[in-house]
């Protein structure tokens, strides 16, 4: 029978997939023997079955029983005993975290009886009991029977008027049970569930459900993470940080999250539960100051933090209570943190000597490298600085301050760059911060919400920015000295050091780019950088190449490390003055006509080849053919038709006209392209091939790879070929020629066209939009949104490679070809080819290299490392 229920003595921190990462550390910590209080996890797989049947599987609700009844016994507390209760939470956890994405119940068990019990628990603390029984009411209505959280926070903010939340008697919170009691009458019908086992029933089934709430959905897709997992439960005993002065809760850090320094970094409040420590209802204080409070516990906790560290060999985050003086961990996890950090940390971690420089590199990721690239403020230029918040993640925004997130939402679908300011951010503005290009807060440190969510992200955020009065009614902030934004006034933040700016600060190249430009760069992290990309350098078998057709991209490829280009394309040499040229040819009445035009646009095209290949030294360049149909190069069709019909149109607008409408295509990305040109236009592939051989035999040492695009049989191929070997013979050259695998067909008959050709390139782009039948102009813009939104695909085909459909192309042409043709390259040029997942793709299929545009050169370069290193097992979220 299948088992649903582990007890955390029974689970560990690897069994993610079926515990969740919440449920599977709880385990790993109780078998560390760290105090964690006892508790179950009900696996992700009876989610998976309540969502996809609308019930929990059969046998589930007696493993529960059985797990609650062995829970009591060791309690020695029966759930929601009327003398002596025992309470639990319910808490979700996914196998990725989702901060705040889902749901928890805290309280469970208490009603008008179990509350007295509970305060004689507490040596007749009363005013305790009823605060965890308001706050059951209160998180139940809302997350459970789906009542508007406002509702509570009203009849809250009403009792307190201008006192805090611990300033409440027990008579007071009595009379605020009653009122929320009345709430949930009105809004549902129906009294507040007094069975203790109904509260919990519902609450484990208002947690599955959580998984598929809007937030959670817009969050996955973000982030990445498949919509089919479901969450785990836990149902963990409640310890209590809100019995009083001696109580408390908090979060910390092992290190610190945006920049990697060792040091002790959380936040603590008094007397609260939970949530509390990130929702800002108090304002909190910081970790250190705990030593001062109860040093019995700071201790401790230091300690077990250093065991964790230790244990995990990383950075963690942590959740814990502390009640009357005992501490109880509650959470950990291996930490989110800035790309900056992420570097910092897998080098000190090797310096420490707890992990290996090979596991270094595992630790970090294309993206986050990427990251790193971005530009940053110029700190030379004027910029009036108003304040200065939390580096909460790092990065340079600058966009008009928006204070809703509809409003950062609209504005940014009108292409403008919005910074989304609030007092604090909850989970319902995750929309507003994705459509922003940045985000400021007002309260909260560096575990608020904000801050959480926007460094998963990799937004820029400046967090806690205390002197703003930030009032979204009125849509404006003040800062010091007089100074009010109002909404559209341009503000420029900077996530690593928390300051904020008045109007647009010009920005600047990262110290990292001007590392991988070879300047020399004295900086922590770009030493820690260089170590990581050397040892992925020495461990990866993909070569990486650049897309590059200017002597500018050669030379930046070059410098960013590409070991060759993937990708020259030659049309871009067609355009501006030559277009001239093109239209001669296109124009041409005869064969004579046609010879001059080709005729001029060959020095031309020499004089391109022989910049490329003096900038690539002798390193290989491939060149691929004249790719676009004739007719891009033409002037458009309803501007020649108005120049014509106006009557001030010469002789050539006349013909161009009609040569515009004879070559007009239904369907351009099917038409007359590629190899179809070659084949079509005596002459244009032959003066291209010659270029090619007189620009090589001029510049020692060149390495050209001649290719050609678009082919869909081997037939097409040989007859190119053909022509191409000879001139390459004539002049005295050797090149390569091979063929890009873009159309489905050149991929089923690999085989074939491997006797004729000596490399394939995976033109990805293509095959994507060929295999899936998709014209990528028209389907991203009207409905891949949709697409994402049903789960179609969990990111779009053409950011990463389908492996599922266009891979198995690629694999399939891979291995037909070397069967015909051993010694046959293979390489991947396309966007694909800077994707990290994609390059994880490329690795498993064995191909040589990849190739993508120079700037993510050093993103497939640690992409390839890392997939020498972990095999197929890339889980870094
Ligand atoms: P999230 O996934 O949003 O962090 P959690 O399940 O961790 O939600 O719970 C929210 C808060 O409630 C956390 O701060 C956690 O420490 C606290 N909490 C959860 N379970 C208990 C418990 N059994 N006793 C005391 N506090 C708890
Ligand atoms: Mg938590
Ligand atoms: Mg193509």
């Amino acid at each position: 029978m299948a088992k649903y229920v582990y007890d955390f003595t029974e689970g560990n921190r690897n069994l993610k997939d079926l515990l969740g990462g919440k449920g599977a550390n709880l385990a790993e910590m109780t078998n560390l023997g760290l105090p964690v209080p006892p508790g179950f996890t009900i696996t992700t797989e009876a989610c998976r079955h309540y969502l996809a049947e609308g019930a929990v599987p059969d046998g589930l609700e007696d493993e529960v029983a059985t797990h609650l009844a062995a829970l009591e016994t060791s309690m020695g507390r029966k759930l929601g005993q009327a003398d002596d209760p025992l309470l639990v939470s319910v808490r979700s956890g996914a196998k990725f975290s989702m901060p705040g994405m889902m749901d928890t119940v805290l309280n469970i068990g208490l009603n008008d009886e179990s509350v007295q019990g509970l305060a004689k628990q507490a040596g007749g603390n009363e005013r305790f009991a009823w605060d965890s029984y308001r706050r059951l009411i209160q998180m139940f209505g809302k997350t459970v029977l789906g009542i508007e959280g406002e509702l509570f926070e009203e009849a809250l903010d009403a009792v307190k008027s201008s006192r805090q939340d611990t300033d409440l008697t027990a008579g007071e919170l009595r009379g605020l049970v009653e009122t929320y009691k009345g709430i949930v009458r009105e809004q549902t019908g129906r009294d507040f569930p007094a069975e203790p086992r109904e509260q919990m029933r519902l609450a484990v089934q208002a947690v599955f459900e959580s998984w598929n709430a809007p937030r959670a959905i817009l969050y996955r897709r973000q982030e990445r993470i498949p919509a089919d997992l479901g969450t785990a439960v836990n149902i963990v005993a409640m310890v209590f940080g809100n019995v009083g002065p001696d109580s408390g809760t908090g979060v910390a850090f092992t290190r610190d999250p945006s920049t990697g320094h060792q040091g002790v970094y959380g936040d603590y409040l008094q007397n609260a539960q939970g949530e509390d420590v990130v929702a800002g209802i108090r304002n909190t204080i910081p970790l250190q100051e705990l030593e001062r409070l109860d040093k019995n516990s700071y201790d401790e906790l230091m300690q077990i933090m250093q065991t964790l560290e230790n244990h995990y060999k990383d950075l963690c985050d942590i959740e814990f209570t502390i009640e009357r003086g005992k501490l109880w961990m509650l959470q950990t996890r291996v930490g989110k943190r800035t790309a900056a950090a992420a570097f910092r940390i897998a080098t000190q971690l090797v310096d420490q000597g707890l992990i290996s420089l090979d596991e270094a590199v595992t630790r970090v990721d294309g993206d986050q490298l990427a990251r790193l690239m971005f530009p940053r403020f110029d700190a030379s230029a004027g910029r009036k600085e108003i304040t200065k918040g939390m580096n909460a993640s790092p990065g340079a925004a600058v966009g008009k301050a928006v204070f809703s997130s509809e409003r950062a939402v609209e504005l940014a679908a009108q292409g403008e760059d919005v910074i989304l300011v609030r007092r604090e951010t909850n989970p319902d503005d995750l929309s507003g911060m994705i459509a922003a290009r940045g985000v400021l807060t007002s309260r909260g440190g560096k575990t608020s919400h904000a801050a959480v969510v926007a460094r998963g992200m990799g937004k820029t955020c400046v967090c806690g920015a205390e002197q703003l009065e930030v009032s979204a009614s009125e849509r404006r902030f003040t800062a010091p000295d007089g100074v009010v934004v109002n909404e559209g006034d341009v503000i420029s933040i900077d996530g690593s050091t928390g300051e904020v700016f008045l109007g647009e600060v010009p920005v600047v190249d990262s110290p990292v780019v001007e590392y991988f430009e070879g300047r020399q760069v004295d900086d922590e992290l770009v030493k820690a950088v260089d170590r990581i990309m050397n040892r992925a350098d020495e461990v990866r078998r993909l070569r990486v190449r650049a897309n590059a057709d200017t002597i500018d991209d050669a030379a930046r490829a070059r410098r960013f490390g590409a070991q060759g280009i993937g990708l020259c394309r030659t049309e871009h040499m067609f355009l501006g003055e030559r277009r001239q040229l093109v239209e001669d040819l296109v124009l041409a009445a005869d064969d004579k006509e046609r010879q001059a035009a080709l005729d001029a646009l060959e020095p031309l095209q020499k004089e391109d080849f022989t910049g490329i290949f003096r900038a690539m030294g002798e390193l290989p360049v491939t060149i691929r053919l004249i790719d676009p149909p004739l007719h891009e190069f033409l002037p458009d069709l309803t501007e020649m038709s108005v120049k014509v019909a106006t009557g001030d149109a010469t002789d050539k607008d006349r013909k161009l006209l009609a040569a515009v409408k004879r070559l007009h295509e239904q369907n351009p990305m099917l038409g007359l392209r590629g190899v179809r040109l070659g084949l079509v236009i005596p002459g244009l592939f032959a003066m291209q091939v010659r270029a090619i051989a007189e620009a090589a035999r001029e510049v020692p040492g060149a390495r050209p790879e001649i290719m050609i695009p678009l082919v869909a049989a081997v037939q097409e191929l040989e007859a190119v070929r053909e022509e191409a070997a000879s001139i390459l013979r004539q002049i005295g050259v050797d090149a390569l020629i091979g063929t890009m695998i873009e159309t489905p067909r050149a991929a089923l008959t690999a085989g074939q066209i491997a006797e004729a050709a000596e490399f394939f390139s995976f033109g990805t782009n293509d095959l994507t939009q060929m295999t899936w039948g998709f014209s990528r102009d028209d389907v991203e813009a009207s409905f891949f949104s949709r697409y994402l939104e049903l789960g179609v695909f969990g990111v779009s085909p053409f950011e990463t490679l389908d492996r599922d459909g266009v891979g198995r192309l690629v694999k399939l042409a891979a291995d037909e070809g070397r069967a015909t043709r051993e010694d046959l390259h293979l390489g991947i040029c396309g966007e694909h080819g800077g994707d990290p997942d994609s390059v994880h793709f490329c690795h498993e299929a064995g191909l040589d290299y990849v190739s993508c545009s120079p700037f993510r050169i050093p993103v497939a370069r640690l992409e390839a490392g890392r997939a020498a290193l972990a095999g197929n097992d890339s889980d870094t979220r």
